[in-house]
């Protein structure tokens, strides 16, 4: 058992390392952990508060018995102990998480922009180590390599650099298996506030002989009950052809007694004159959908369901055809609702769906559109800009609410799913059968999908056009064409944003075709126009709950643009969300706002949706 595992270490160790090599030589050059298997004991190290219990205790029980600490040694001792707490309690659970990397060029008037991207989305398995499976199956081509090229990511032959997406999210834990006095130096450094949270921060560097791959680095520990809630390095002692990235990763206090890992931000590269790049991107990694139940057993309960549902709603008469097939195309929606949000690719419905109804609401009644049944809409969790709709329900993806600028884009971005509807170009009836959502999570985009053809495309776009015309949004369609214009501008670098995984693309070979007329009748790009937002950074209108995968829209005050190179359409930034203990206000969790406009460095106008 223990050799199992120590040799299931390294090879984890060696996926977090950017390989330089060819695919195939891979395994040979994964780093070798020289550290011996007998890892130390919790609660084990000299400085020990006599009152502490055994390493085996429960949690909650040991924080009531726990004296507070009165030494930095005993300080140190509640840090490791709690982070050991930590790894047990999450190790049942199979969280999402995603990554997406934008790899950058040096533009001379913008600064560093994006050149390409990737994009990875996989459920994390944190029992015995940390593995991870991946939703994007029908991405990886090639044959005989199904394994290996499944947790290398997706890489193509094009590219240096082979991005493994486990190393992303490597940082969730400053290390998985051996956080202790044996292993690390802790030195204090002082005292800081993140966000309302007053916190004791630490330098950890690894003992002499700890082996490859230990952190380094510092983390930032919150002072109540000493669990850790920032870790900010790396991980030293790479070998030769491996490489570690550099990592900011975040944690949330969500539920209470523990603070779980929510984001991670990484970034190498140095565009300052004469260096040479080897590697330079910047990449946002965010976990959520703790709470999802894991694997399949729960579709029994969902059939379930969906038959009580039936019997509660008895009908006096027999339905007519029309009736029936309304009732069908329901069923369907339901059908697909719940098991997308149960994969934890859906938002939970809540207060941004009503924000996104109001939108649609106001073009419906200046059009005298009634349908027999309401229009709803649905957040998915997920990055890449995308949009669909299945029944009368509208899906918009978090990242392409992320990135509009104001309430006129959005009323772009709903009018075309809104026509879809309008003119009954349904899909995904098949769904009302439910052997057809008894799949597993990391299946869903192979078993879900709601594209339509080009003609149904082209005609809900004429149809919206004509929609928003006549609706309150019809003086606000230039910033519209502005997005659209900025869009068309990074499209043929973001391939992996505009990658649809459920909808139509809506860009195809790089050209931007969703209602792309409206850029006609905009005025013209100019970046260095300081006041023309013409779309903004991912991550900044839209946060999400790692726990319950809620989403509500984040309340940052606008940061003033001073140059060109503060706007940053579409890109990636820091993270810097603003840290706040459990319950603290009758907040019902940790208020984080994502970076832009949280920080001075990086700032970043995010205005709000306004009539
Ligand atoms: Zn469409």
């Amino acid at each position: 058992m223990r050799d199992v595992m120590s040799n299931r270490n390294w090879i984890i160790l060696a996926l977090l390392a950017v390989t330089m090599t060819a695919v195939a030589q891979q395994p040979a050059s994964a780093p070798q952990n020289p550290q011996p298997v007998a890892a130390a004991q919790p609660g084990q190290t000299a400085a020990q508060p006599s009152a502490a219990p055994s390493g085996q205790a429960q949690s909650d029980q040991s924080q009531a018995n726990l004296a507070p600490p009165t030494t930095m040694d005993q300080v140190v001792d509640r840090v490791i102990m709690r982070e050991k707490e930590l790894i047990k309690f999450l190790s049942p659970r199979t969280p999402i998480v995603e990554t997406y990397l934008q790899n950058l060029t040096q533009d001379p008037q913008l600064g560093p922009i994006p050149q390409d991207d990737h994009y990875f989305l996989g459920r994390m398995d944190l029992s015995d180590s940390i593995d991870r499976s991946d939703y994007l199956q029908e991405k990886v081509k090639g044959e005989g390599e199904g394994m290996e090229k499944r947790l290398l990511g997706g890489i193509t032959k094009r590219f240096k650099f082979q991005y493994q997406p486990l190393g992303f999210s490597w940082m969730i834990f400053a290390d998985r298996n051996e956080f202790d006095r044996q292993h690390y130096n802790f030195h204090y450094a002082r005292r800081e506030f993140l966000g309302d949270v007053r916190c004791l921060v630490f330098d950890l560097t690894p003992k002499k002989d700890a082996g490859r791959g230990r952190f380094l680095g510092r983390i930032w520990i919150e002072d109540q009950d000493f669990n850790i809630v920032r870790l900010n390095g790396t991980y030293a002692h790479p070998s030769r052809n491996n490489y570690y990235y550099h990592m900011d990763s975040w944690r949330l206090n969500l539920i209470p007694g523990y603070w779980v890992p929510a984001y991670i931000y990484s970034e190498e590269g140095d565009f300052t004159a004469g260096a040479k790049n080897k590697i330079a991107f910047k990449a946002q990694t965010r976990m959520w959908g703790y709470n999802l139940k894991t694997g399949t057993a729960n579709d029994e309960l969902t059939q379930i369901r969906v038959d009580s549902v039936k019997d509660e709603t008895p009908s006096a008469q027999d339905a007519s055809p029309l009736a029936a097939e309304r009732e069908w195309q329901q069923q369907a929606e339901d059908n697909v609702l719940e098991r997308l949000e149960r994969a934890g690719l859906l938002a939970p419905a809540g207060d941004v769906d009503k924000i996104l109804q109001t939108v649609v609401n106001n073009i419906e009644i200046t059009n005298n559109i009634e349908l027999p049944r309401p229009v709803r809409t649905r957040v998915l969790t997920t990055s890449p800009l995308e949009t669909f709709s299945v029944g009368n329900t509208i899906v918009v993806s978090r990242g392409l609410i992320d990135v509009l600028p104001d309430e006129g884009s959005l009323a772009m971005v709903l009018s075309h799913e809104l026509a879809h509807i309008v003119l009954g170009h349904n899909l995904g009836s098949q769904y009302a059968f439910n052997d057809r959502m008894l799949f597993s999570d990391d299946v869903t985009y192979q078993n879900l999908g709601f594209k339509h053809i080009p003609e149904e495309e082209a005609a809900a776009d004429k149809k919206a056009v004509e929609m928003l015309k006549a609706s309150p949004y019809a003086q606000k369609l230039d910033s519209a064409g502005l997005f659209i214009k900025a869009l068309q501008k990074r499209a043929p670098q973001l391939s992996a944003l505009l990658q649809a995984h459920l909808g139509n693309n809506i860009t195809e070979n790089g050209t931007v075709t969703r209602m792309a007329q409206l850029a006609n009748s905009a005025p013209a790009l100019d970046w260095n126009k300081l006041d023309q937002i013409a779309a903004l950074p991912l991550g900044g209108r839209v946060k999400l709950n790692p726990w319950d995968d809620r989403v509500e829209i984040v309340k940052a005050q606008p940061v003033a643009i001073t140059s060109a190179r503060d706007k940053m359409p579409f890109e990636v930034t820091p993270f810097f969300p603003r840290l706040s203990r459990y319950n603290v206000a009758g907040s019902p969790a940790a208020t984080t706002a994502a970076a832009p406009a949280a920080t001075a460095t990086t700032a970043n106008a995010s205005p709000t949706p306004t009539n």
